[in-house]
């Protein structure tokens, strides 16, 4: 640059560095002294966390922004710090991963990450022959709102990137540590904006300060109001899903997995409780859990932070940070702090502080590290020996493969063959037509999972039926069966010369191939399966170009260019004529959906058919375009509306306005023909229940959920009764300190049910078959009342079919509703009695629910 002297230009130089002399000294230097080890030198040339953004560090809560930017600054400062962008979240922000070692190290890192797979798959011993770096994965703050992690994963890259120690530069010789610093970016800076907001300069430490209670919904979930510590196995989100990608990228030998747990608490590491590991988790995971245990108690015993291990949380369901790596090799460690949201909380344990819990979880993050160092022979020797035994086990398991599949259905089994992809199963198309337990698969619509692959115990976890348990309480659900929980047609095979038979090629993950229209352009009109998964999205599309779509209430055969089809209720019809399009414009129209969607419409040749309903007959409803409120605020779950928001704005791009509870009476209802009431806890007037019947009588839907059933019962808009809770048996007495588990025992933790239904009531449209899997996951059990009509899905005589059940509740809830019908004049109130939306991954139920959007208007 050679206009250096120009006066202008240096003023604004002199004016540039006072403003960045002035952000650099406003921020309070790191108490050091309180955080680190004693006598820790660090290079000053490294920035302090705080030091970009001015902030004394913890104090604030850092955002998200704030954060990323100063990782971003470390690894560009730092040579033992590299960071890549391994995704975004749904609201854009980037999710990073660092890698902190020695600056040889990086010079080699995919070297040894690559030695590191061909170790532990068993394919060369360079690893251990060559002494190389043990991996260690840090991530913190997948619950938003638990931020003393995420704001410590800025403490630990700070300090391994800037201690001049000999214990830090000998580790960062002989480890590879990877940090996620926030893995909810979302979640984090809600509750960093809440914490901040309501900063006190007189702090009270009072536990009811508005700082302490977030408004709906919190800062916890992801932006669709989902907990990310239930999804690395669903993996239905963009953050779960690019991390499980990074995760097996490395498959490190330890995942920590830091959060917050209730405020009147000490601190929890792992292992939990011994009876409530899941069985696909190797046992020796247990002790080593239990050994690295003893470092994190020495490093909080040198602070004199208490704590507790073995009980509260358990080691079970594979969707959590902390299990999932358990069912991959690794060994995932959970920590729970107690709770913090502001910068200091009064509790039974005494005072506790923000820097307090940041220093807790730091604490913990260097003894993991030191764990593993220490024990990295036996965890390379677990690593290679979690997959080293998997020939034996398949040897010795019944089952040897699974075939899966669904007819008309190319959107479902995309979604499926996603999830296998995401856990890297080894899925082949099936090479002919074969009969298994009564089901038939085609090669057309069917797939193959051989058991003979290193994720063995991953594909067992996720497509096994269990009723038999070792315990009788959980955490968290008892079964995700996931061919049920998409309703796909399935059997086991158990031969291994039928699975090879079977086998055809290795299935390459990829978006579903375009559809087009069977038999070209018609004169006549259109048709389309409804089983496809896609179809409200469909049915939107060609609405929003002005064209009538009907509905088939009747089956019929009907002759197309390719043979006859035969269509069952909930098909869809597109009438060529009488249409605001012309009949050109409509093919090309439906031309362009069927690629899109990848599905197949059948231009048909004439509206007479050989068998069942003409196309003109008064079976064929044309459907009225949903205009669809729901209600979501306090009050209402913000799981259950998270997960209508996220099946109807993100998954099938339909509109859908979102109301606080307290809008509704001010709010006219006939601008929409759909009510969506989530699950939750609601106490309207009698006002409101009127303007309500007022609005059904004249047509209007009403889909409520679980807890939504209990108003509309009691003001008499459905008639649904609760079965009493079972009694406890009196002559059964545990000990007073167990009291809490037979009580937990009769709660219905996550089971799969087998329900009838009638594939001709439109709740049930594109349904193959009378009965398919459900999922229940509250006590509530209700009567049956009305006719059978009003009942278009009950839990059937002998319903379980994976998942913990207690007897007692087992004849409970036989032959009660699972979905409920209420006729309201010319309007329908549809109640589920649990969750058709499960977290996102129940497919096959949460297509009952878009029935109910779609269809219910069509129930008379
Ligand atoms: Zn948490």
């Amino acid at each position: 640059m050679g206009k250096i002297y120009c006066p202008m230009y240096t003023r604004v130089l002199f004016i540039v560095f006072l403003v960045v002399f002035a952000a650099n000294t406003a921020f309070s230097q790191l108490n050091k002294s309180y955080f680190f080890p004693a006598d820790t030198a660090v290079n000053e040339n490294i920035p302090e966390p705080g030091s970009l953004c001015g902030h004394k560090y913890g104090w604030w809560h850092f955002s998200h922004d704030q954060l990323a930017n100063y990782m971003v600054n470390l690894a560009g400062e730092s040579d033992r710090v590299t960071i890549r962008e391994y995704g975004r979240t749904h609201e854009n922000r980037p999710l990073y991963l660092l890698a902190i070692t020695s600056p040889e190290n990086h010079q080699r890192l995919d070297e040894i990450r690559q030695a590191h797979l061909d170790y532990l798959h068993g394919r060369s011993t360079d690893y251990v022959d060559q002494d190389m770096p043990v991996i260690i994965w840090l991530g913190y703050s997948v619950h938003g709102n638990e931020s003393s992690a995420g704001n410590a994963s800025l403490l630990t890259a700070y300090y391994l990137a800037s201690s001049r120690s000999d214990e830090v530069e000998h580790t960062l010789d002989n480890a590879v540590i990877l940090v996620d610093p926030v893995l909810n970016p979302d979640g984090f800076s809600r509750a960093a904006n809440w914490s901040n907001m309501h900063t006190h300069r007189v702090q009270t430490g009072d536990r009811r300060d508005r700082q302490f209670r977030e408004d709906w919904p919190g800062g916890r979930t992801n932006h669709y109001w989902f907990d990310l510590n239930r999804d690395w196995m669903p993996a239905q989100h963009p953050e779960s899903k690019a991390r499980l990608k990074a995760y097996h990228h490395w498959k490190p030998h330890v995942v920590t997995d830091h959060h917050e747990m209730g405020s009147n608490s000490t601190f929890f590491f792992q292992p939990g409780e011994p009876e409530r590991v899941n069985p696909r988790t190797p046992e020796e995971n247990y002790g080593l859990t239990q050994q690295l245990g003893r470092f994190h108690a020495r490093a909080l015993d040198d602070i004199g932070s208490l704590y507790f291990s073995k009980e509260g949380f358990d080691d079970f369901y594979y969707g959590k940070g902390s299990t999932y790596p358990d069912g991959n090799a690794s060994i995932g460690i959970l920590f729970e702090q107690s709770r913090m949201m502001g910068q200091m909380l009064e509790g039974d344990h005494g005072k506790s502080t923000f820097a307090r819990a940041i220093r807790n979880h730091f604490t913990v993050s260097l003894s993991t590290i030191r764990g593993a160092l220490s024990l990295k022979e036996k965890l390379n020797d677990y690593q290679r020996s979690f997959y080293a035994k998997i020939p034996r086990k398949v040897g010795d398991d019944e089952v040897k493969g699974y075939v899966f599949g669904a007819e008309h259905n190319p959107a479902k089994l995309h979604h499926f063959l996603e999830l296998m992809h995401h856990h890297q199963i080894k899925v082949n198309r099936l090479k002919e037509d074969v009969q298994i337990q009564d089901e038939s698969f085609s090669p057309r619509s069917s797939y193959l999972v051989s058991a003979d692959q290193p994720q063995y115990r991953f594909i067992k976890s996720l497509f096994e039926k269990r009723t038999h348990f070792e315990d009788s309480i959980f955490y968290d659900i008892s079964t995700w069966t996931m061919p049920l929980a998409f309703n796909l047609d399935y059997a086991a095979i158990e031969s291994s010369g039928k699975v090879s038979r079977l086998k055809g090629e290795r299935v390459k993950f990829s978006e579903p191939a375009p559809g087009k229209i069977i038999g070209g352009e018609s004169e006549v009109g259109y048709l389309l399966h409804g089983s496809h998964y896609n179809l409200y999205r469909i049915i939107h599309k060609i609405q929003q170009k002005d064209l009538v779509v009907k509905a088939a209430s009747n089956s019929f055969t009907i002759p197309v260019s390719s043979g006859k089809v035969s269509f069952k209720p909930g098909a869809i019809f597109v009438h060529s004529r009488r249409q605001e399009l012309s009949p050109d414009q409509i093919y090309t129209c439906l031309q362009e959906i069927a690629k899109k969607e990848g599905v197949n419409f059948y231009g048909v040749e004439t509206a007479l058919t050989p068998k069942g309903s003409d196309l003109g007959s008064w079976s064929m409803d044309p459907l009225e375009e949903r205009r669809i409120l729901m209600v979501a605020g306090e009050g209402t779950s913000s799981y259950s509306a998270g997960e209508i928001w996220h099946l109807l704005d993100h998954r099938f791009r339909i509109p859908v306005v979102m109301i606080k509870p307290n809008q509704l009476e001010r709010t006219n209802l006939f601008d929409f023909n759909t009510l969506i009431l989530p699950d939750g806890w609601y106490d309207w007037d009698e006002e409101v229940k009127q303007q309500l019947d007022t609005w059904l009588r004249q047509g209007g839907v009403l889909v409520g959920l679980e807890g939504a059933n209990d108003w509309l019962a009691k003001h008499k808009l459905i008639h649904l009764e609760k079965k009493a809770r079972p009694e406890m048996d009196s002559t059964h007495v545990l000990p007073y300190n167990e009291r809490g588990n037979k009580r937990r025992a009769q709660s219905i933790s996550g089971v799969i049910l087998k329900g009838s239904i009638d594939p001709t009531h439109p709740i049930n449209y594109g349904i193959r078959g009378k009965t398919m899997p459900l999922f229940k996951d509250n006590n509530e059990i209700y009567k049956k009342s009305g006719s059978p009509y009003d009942t278009p899905v009950l839990i059937g005589e002998d319903p379980l079919m994976s998942g913990y059940l207690s007897d007692e509740n087992r004849q409970r809830i036989k032959n009660t509703p699972y979905c409920h019908l209420t006729q309201r004049g010319g309007g329908t109130i549809i109640s589920f009695t649990a969750d058709p939306n499960f977290r996102a991954f129940w497919y096959g139920t949460n297509k009952l629910f878009m029935n109910a959007v779609f269809f219910g208007g069509m129930v008379r």
